[in-house]
């Protein structure tokens, strides 16, 4: 009898079927926290050959784990230990079927790199705005089945909100072809957001229709220096009012965050005298008029936030170079993170009004918990969404201190779930935080959820082990 490896190499051709030293790169994720072992790493080239590789795993029994950049922090993207999955690439999927001008919408392959399908907007004179640090290798698949958020949401909304119509290879191999382009369809349950968000559990994208949007005229950032958290969130609100759609980002970087980066990385500095201040935000305006408008805004609403003493500094940039270099310092906080050693990451999301009294109150906590604990926060705090990292005291041992991680992450997602928020915000689930969503979840949710993944994959080949227990 033929076995899936032989079966496999005779559908997708030898060189597309990656075993041993050609397969590990795809069986770590980006943190290196977890490492499995597959069957095979398979690259398929089309939404056909998808299909039969879904099929022919179904009939041995074989669990499938979808993969894109692999940049995910969750650990989703990764096959356990076992060695039976078979991770199912989906580099090769890589085409821009369509640009429809004139109906705002992109129709992409789900392989695409996020960085490819902005620019493929732009050369059509439109925007698509998704946009994260991990923009260079990321895929639109891996944003979608992840729901990815970014910088932008509080403009644009998250993945979830820029996707029309998705292609999808169910669990059973058959096509879904629901690459609709229409921005009104009520004919009946939305199964297009069930996949969004599913992270591989439910089945693989392999297209998306996406919105996309006017390129704005100009696009201005600024660094601004403040006091205190609670006078970030004024600034924030102040934003909104002064900037109104035109604010497309609306950054936190903790001091501690600029500190690891500078450290990690020389030439990014922040653009004020050192131990200024031990917050700073990053905003970006998208204006329609024009550059002059855009500066002529920025100084109007943060000349008025210094007249009232709300913040301590602020830099608007002087050219697009200034800007990149703004957000470049942003996005390197968590490659310096990752160079610097041990930390415990929270990807937490609360209503902005509760941010600063969780973060005071955990500061006590938690320094009281473990003295000398470093805390590198940052995030998008126009979305309440904080990346609350916590970094080792120095002098503790690495295994010291990932021994008392569980504690910690309790102290700190119990504090989160009173604030009234969740435990993740824009990463997922993944295989790292199934324990969590186990012990906050609402009970009849988690028994929805159960039901969701039976019905649409009722043998439990799709990425089994991720967002719900295998
Ligand atoms: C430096 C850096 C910055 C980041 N910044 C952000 C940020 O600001 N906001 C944010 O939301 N995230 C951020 N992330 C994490 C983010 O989730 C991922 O970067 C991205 O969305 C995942 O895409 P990927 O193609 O790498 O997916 P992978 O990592 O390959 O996969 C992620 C999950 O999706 C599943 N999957 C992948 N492709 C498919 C598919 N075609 N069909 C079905 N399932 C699939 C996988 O099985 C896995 O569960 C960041 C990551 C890094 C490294």
């Amino acid at each position: 009898m033929t076995t899936l490896l032989e079966s496999l190499r005779d559908l997708l051709g030898p060189g597309n079927v990656l075993t041993g030293g050609d397969a590990a790169p795809h069986l770590v994720d980006w943190r290196q926290a977890a490492v499995g072992r597959a069957l095979a790493v398979v690259r398929p080239a089309d939404t056909d050959e998808v299909a039969e590789v879904v099929r022919r795993c179904l009939a041995h029994g074989v669990p499938i784990v979808p993969q894109g950049g692999n940049t995910g922090q969750v650990g989703g993207a990764t096959p356990d230990d076992s060695g039976r999955a078979v991770v199912v690439l989906l580099s090769r999927l890589a085409r821009i079927r369509e640009i429809d001008a004139e109906n705002d919408t992109i129709t992409v392959e789900a392989g695409c790199v996020l960085q490819d399908v902005q620019r493929a907007a732009r050369d059509a004179r439109r925007l698509f705005p998704l946009t994260l640090g991990a923009e260079g290798s990321c895929t639109i698949g891996g944003n979608l089945a992840t729901n990815a958020g970014g910088s932008q949401v509080l403009r644009y909304g998250n993945a979830r909100a820029l996707a029309l119509g998705l292609e999808v290879v169910t669990a059973e191999g058959d096509v879904w072809h629901g690459l609709r382009a229409l921005r009104k369809d009520n004919t009946g349950y939305d199964l297009r957001d069930l996949y969004i968000g599913s992270e591989g559990t439910l089945g693989i994208i392999t297209a998306a229709t996406l919105k996309l949007f006017a390129l704005p005229a100009a696009q201005r950032t600024a660094l601004v220096a403040v006091a205190s958290l609670e006078r970030a969130v004024t600034l924030l609100a102040r934003c909104r009012a002064g900037f109104e759609a035109a604010l497309t980002a609306f950054e936190l970087i903790s001091s501690e965050s600029a500190k690891l980066v500078e450290r990690a990385f020389p030439q990014q500095r922040l653009p004020f005298a050192s131990g200024l201040a031990p917050w700073y935000v990053l905003l970006e305006i998208s204006d329609s008029e024009g550059e002059d408008h855009a500066r002529a805004c920025f100084e109007q609403v943060l000349g008025a936030a210094l007249d009232a003493g709300e913040i301590e500094d602020a830099a608007i940039a002087q050219s697009g170079a200034q800007s990149e270099s703004f957000w470049l310092l942003r996005d390197s906080i968590t490659l310096a993170i990752a160079q610097t050693g041990k930390c415990l990451k929270h990807d937490i999301a609360m209503p902005t009004s509760r941010v600063a009294g969780f973060v005071r109150t955990m500061g006590e906590r938690l320094g009281q918990v473990c003295t000398g604990i470093r805390f590198v926060i940052f995030g998008h705090l126009g979305d309440g969404n904080l990346h609350y990292n916590l970094m080792k005291p120095d002098g503790a041992s690495d295994e010291q201190f990932v021994a008392s991680g569980a504690g910690i992450m309790r102290i700190v997602h119990d504090s989160v779930h009173a604030h009234a928020g969740t435990i993740s915000a824009e990463q997922g689930v993944g295989q790292f935080r199934i324990g969590e969503l186990l012990h906050y979840k609402d009970p009849v949710e988690l028994s929805l959820m159960r039901r969701v993944k039976a019905a649409l994959d009722p043998s439990g080949i799709m990425n089994p082990g991720k967002v719900l227990p295998g």
